[in-house]
């Protein structure tokens, strides 16, 4: 009989340790394997991590261990699911998140085979079943079988379902003339595309990849403005590493919203690609996983979980547009796809690379201390300049059209200019939707999210009323609930308004709209991008998901309609976030031969964040936000983490709050700032209600002991459930 010790599916720390059971049946079982299992009455998966043989009965085992053990219901796999490498991984990342084992194991694995129950009803492979001639002695065989045969002698193999006659194959088959090979079926199609020759480096390009390659540091970051061609840098590395024998893996932050680098990478290095994002089915990631895990291709590229991705002797780790907030998973476990890279490449001793055009201010501070190397590319691409820049300020009524509140007489000269020479133009604004406020005139009644207690946003083209932190949506009423007035007042604007108001201005306009609503469908953005650049429409406009990465020739004109949406938000990285929207906003503007302009509309014309951003003056941004974050003691300053207690008793949650911060000023003392309890922006998500308490702290070691400590003590406690995020974004 077998001892054997599992985790269990529930992600919490209280429950974060392994669970003894018995395995009296004759499956394989090893550590790394998925098991069934009853806890609490329940069937739920367990992942196995430790097998014994014992020779005591079940009930000496309860005897010595003191409580009663269940027998596993069934073993779920035949292979482990993670090699040495990736579990090691997964104890670097439990601990230094301090998150709860199984949820690591849970967001490293596809859902095909993650160790949860829903994963058992996610699909796995799927076959093409051929046949293979093996024998073509023809003899006692009719005519009609020998003329299939023959057929069948000229091909290596040919599928099954594609032979007509179906008793005759299966004549051959009892014969032993030919046999079934059954193979996997690769179900992600991957587009042929022609191979190009690649470019000859700029001389800039050339020197960036020799200091990389003579020097033996662990992370680059590889500074360079939007347009200096860092990709065929990513591209000249990754096909050394290729040369070498060594994988490689390059992480964006969206795959779907960069088609383009998918394009170049396969281009360059055709079959020996996979693909792992968030957009693939199940059953997709299921085959690019377990064609990576058996070493077919040797270059991987995804977004964020991609970074766990099954490679082996890997030589080189790239995140691109490093920046991205996307590279942070807002769930438990809260990683950053960064610091995982980092861990890998600790372990690969592979080399870590970092680029972007404005580096998150972590990362450009950890180059400046040396503890990156950092790389820079300074100029564009053939020295294309970059686009002039004009901020018009909304607060002045002479900017203001009188047609169009929304559109300045600067930017509607600019986009009649653009419309006339058939170019094209992109607008953005960080909103999406129609209005972003409906009120009842007669009684002041907001129309809110029942959740989240936010407002909702009006959507027209559905003629619905969305929240934007949950999926709550209710169709929009005729009248107000309150009141039963029909006078309903919708205002503010976002994307849908803007794509309104163009038509409205511009009836022969041609638009595109594209934000997180047309993105719901599967495969959709895609294919906005490429009708944009085929220029089927002269107008994109859309979230900063447009502001991206990507490289539309015919572009003269980048709009940012309303830039302080991001500024007026109560988040210590806000002007960092509006500083990268419109750098990388103006950098769309004006590639390739043509010149462009960018227009940035704001009711703050003088913020620092908003000037720097349009001149793309990095340097002196980074500067000021340095001081600002000094002064504030924020990030990169400081460490932080976010501890959120939640639980469906308002009482009790607050009164674990401030046990909470007690605890963490008797354990911190002079070594840490507490600030709270304080009430989210959200602080009801379906019937838990939250709060949360910030810690900032310089000592990363001491910090972790403290905290692991809290939630030791503070995860028991009933009915309450606590969760810690490291180096928080959204505070
Ligand atoms: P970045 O990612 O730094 O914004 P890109 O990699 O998109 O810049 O490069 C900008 C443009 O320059 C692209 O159109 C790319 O094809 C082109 N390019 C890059 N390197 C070269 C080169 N060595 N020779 C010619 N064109 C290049
Ligand atoms: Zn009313
Ligand atoms: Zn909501």
């Amino acid at each position: 009989m077998l001892l054997v010790e599992t985790l269990i599916e529930y992600a919490s720390h209280s429950l974060n340790r392994p669970f003894s059971y018995i395995y009296k049946g004759n499956k394989k079982i090893e550590r790394g394997y998925r098991v069934l299992i009853e806890f609490n009455h329940r069937e739920i998966v367990g992942y196995v991590t430790k097998v014994s043989e014992t020779n005591k009965t079940v009930e000496e085992l309860e005897d010595s261990l003191g409580f009663r053990i269940d027998e596993i219901k069934d073993v779920l796999d035949s292979s482990p699911l993670l090699n040495d490498d990736l579990l090691q991984l997964a104890d670097h990342i439990s601990e230094y998140y301090i998150a709860p084992k199984i949820s690591v194991l849970q967001t490293m694995l596809p859902p095909s085979l993650s160790p949860r129950k829903s994963s058992l009803k996610a699909p796995k492979i799927a076959y093409d079943i051929y046949v293979r001639v093996i024998n073509d002695d023809e003899t006692g065989l009719t005519s009609k079988q020998i003329e299939l045969l023959r057929l069948l002698s000229q091909e290596d193999k040919v599928l099954k379902r594609e032979i007509k006659s179906v008793s005759i194959v299966n004549k051959l088959l009892e014969s032993g003339r030919i046999e079934i090979v059954k193979e996997e079926k690769r179900r992600l199609a991957i587009p042929d595309y022609i191979y190009e020759k690649p470019p000859v480096l700029s001389e800039d390009q050339q020197n960036v990849v020799n200091e990389f390659n003579s020097t033996n540091d662990d992370v680059y970051l590889l500074e360079g403005v939007t347009g200096s061609g860092k990709t065929e840098v990513y591209l000249t590395l990754s096909d050394q590493i290729l040369n070498q024998g060594k994988s490689v893996l390059f992480l964006v932050p969206e795959i779907s919203l960069t088609p383009m680098m998918m394009e170049y990478f396969i281009k360059r290095f055709k079959n020996n690609v996979a693909i792992l994002h968030s957009e693939l089915t199940p059953a997709e990631k299921y085959d690019e996983y377990r064609k990576i895990a058996h070493g077919e291709c040797r270059v991987v590229i995804g977004a964020r979980s991609a970074i766990f991705a099954p490679l082996s002797n890997i030589g080189l780790i790239i995140l691109d547009e490093e920046h991205v907030e996307s590279y942070k998973q807002d769930v438990v476990p809260f990683y950053h796809a960064r610091e995982i890279a980092i861990m890998r490449g600790k372990t690969h001793k592979a080399k870590v690379l970092l680029g972007s055009a404005t580096p998150s201010l972590e990362s450009r501070a950890r180059a400046q201390k040396g503890v990156y190397h950092l790389l820079m590319l300074k100029n564009r691409i053939n020295n294309q300049k970059l686009p002039p820049t004009t901020i018009v300020n909304m607060l002045d009524y002479r900017n203001i059209d009188r047609e169009s509140y929304i559109f300045s007489k600067r930017l509607r000269q600019s986009l009649e200019k653009v419309l006339a020479n058939h170019e094209q133009a992109i607008l953005l604004i960080n909103r999406r939707g129609f209005s972003t406020n409906v009120s009842c005139r007669k009684c002041g009644h907001v129309f809110r999210c029942p959740t989240c207690n936010i407002a909702l946003t009006y959507h027209k083209t559905d003629n619905m009323l969305k929240c934007h932190h949950c999926d709550y949506v209710e169709p929009m009423p005729e009248s107000c609930p309150e009141c039963n007035s029909t006078y309903l007042m919708k205002t503010g604007f976002g994307t849908e308004r803007i794509e309104e108001e163009l038509k409205r201005l511009y009836p022969e306009c041609r638009t595109l709209r594209l934000d997180s609503d047309s993105a719901k469908i599967r495969a959709k953005i895609p294919a906005v991008i490429e009708s944009f650049r085929q220029k089927e429409a002269d107008v994109l406009v859309g979230t900063q998901m447009i502001a991206k990465g990507h490289d539309f020739p015919d572009v003269t004109l980048v709009g940012v309609v309303l830039a302080d949406i991001g500024l007026s938000m109560p988040n210590y990285r806000s002007s960092e976030r509006s500083f990268q929207l419109i750098t990388q906003a103006v950098g769309r503007s004006g590639r390739k031969d043509k010149m462009g302009e960018a227009i940035i509309q704001t009711y703050m014309p003088t913020h620092y964040a908003i000037t720097l951003g349009a001149r793309q003056d990095y340097e002196l941004f980074y500067r000021k936000e340095m001081e600002m974050r000094k002064l504030q003691s924020y990030p990169p300053y400081t460490f932080m983490a976010a501890i959120t207690i939640s639980g469906k008793n308002e009482e009790t949650v607050i009164q674990v709050a401030y046990d909470t911060v007690d605890y963490l000023h008797e354990h911190f003392k002079d070594d840490g700032v507490v600030l709270g309890p304080s009430t989210p922006y959200i602080a009801k998500v379906r019937d838990q209600i939250m709060r949360t308490v910030l810690i900032k702290f310089k000592n990363y070691a001491l910090s972790h002991t403290i905290l692991g400590d809290y939630i030791a003590i503070f995860s028991n406690k009933n009915s309450i459930s606590v969760s810690i995020n490291i180096d928080p974004y959204n505070f």
